[in-house]
């Protein structure tokens, strides 16, 4: 699979400069605190703003598996419910929604239309060392031979290719690609695995194994780790991060201390699934402050806070 759900020009918080950012859809770790949970899943899925439902009854009426009922009025109206278990993925109803409310995500490109997008703002990725971002989702879970081409094809043009991962994906697949691209944006969420099988869904071996691939091969990489008070926002959870680099020799030109937000617990309810992390909560600026104090004393210079 290589579904994308976005394609996001001028964005300035995935890498250096100036960048477009693809975001591919599909993941295997599920972080309570994800917020871009339409990534999440390989296929693609329906997403519905049901506040905003005028209740018309369009795409109750055009659904070929019934799988949308229209609700009994009450004080917001009449709202299309949907039974997610009987829909097809047709996409005859969000032809027909008027106001946009329903919107089918996760579509495949075939390369050259994708790279043709990509060299479209070329000029602002050299006035502004910025360039294209391969994010997700997980990029490096994606059918390896379409990353593969795509990575390479960018970097002929003269490209510089990013790549976000949040490292769960076969060696090989990094490997393959290491000499096309010219940043890492590595995510590091917690050494206790205990925590992070409880946090992320998954043992964090092979995401650490792979850090320590592609820091011997030589890949230039920064560290970024999603801050969440409840998960690692202590100093010695901070510590073991530090530590773990500095037992492996992985060098790091800058290191993103990006603190919990929930800006992205309302795609949950669109996709018809729960919040999972409604109880967790960011550390304070002041905490913030001391994990950075806490990097800059164990010798990383160059430590921010956000994107
Ligand atoms: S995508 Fe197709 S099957 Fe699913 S709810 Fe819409 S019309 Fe029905
Ligand atoms: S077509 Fe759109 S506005 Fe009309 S009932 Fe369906 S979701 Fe609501």
């Amino acid at each position: 699979m290589h579904a994308i759900t976005n394609i996001q020009k001028y964005s300035i918080h995935d890498g250096d400069g100036i960048r477009t950012t693809v975001f591919f859809k599909g993941c295997h770790l599920r972080c309570w605190w994800c917020h871009n949970p339409e990534t999440q899943n390989f296929d693609p899925e329906l997403q519905i703003d049901i506040p905003k439902c005028t209740g018309c009854g369009r795409c109750e009426a055009v659904c070929p598996a019934g799988a949308i009922t229209m609700s009994e009025p009450d004080e917001n109206g009449r709202k299309a419910v949907i039974d997610r278990s009987k829909c097809i993925l047709c996409g005859k109803c969000v032809d027909v929604c008027l106001g946009n409310f329903r919107v089918l995500v996760g579509r495949e490109y075939p390369i050259n239309e994708l790279v043709r997008i990509c060299l479209q703002d070329q000029m602002f990725y050299e006035q502004s060392g910025g360039g294209v971002t391969l994010s997700g989702g997980e990029v490096m879970a994606m059918d390896p031979d379409y990353i593969q081409t795509l990575v390479k094809r960018l970097y002929r043009e003269g490209v510089d290719v990013t790549i976000d991962t949040c490292g769960q994906a076969p060696y090989s697949n990094f490997e393959a690609i290491l000499p096309y691209v010219h940043t890492w944006l590595y995510d590091v969420k917690v050494i206790d695995d205990v925590k992070h099988k409880k946090y992320v869904g998954m043992s964090n071996r092979l995401i650490l194994d792979n850090l320590k691939g592609i820091a011997k091969a030589g890949a230039r990489i920064y560290i970024r780790i999603p801050t969440v008070k409840e998960v690692n926002g202590d100093p010695e959870s901070m510590a073991q991060i530090i530590e773990f680099l500095k037992e492996n020799g992985i060098q790091t030109p800058q290191v993103n201390l990006l603190p919990y937000h929930s800006t992205g617990s309302h795609k949950y309810g669109k996709l018809g699934r729960e919040y999972p992390a409604a109880e967790l909560t960011a550390p304070s600026d002041e905490e913030m402050k001391s994990f950075v104090e806490q990097w800059n004393k164990a010798g990383f210079a160059n430590v921010k806070i956000g994107g």
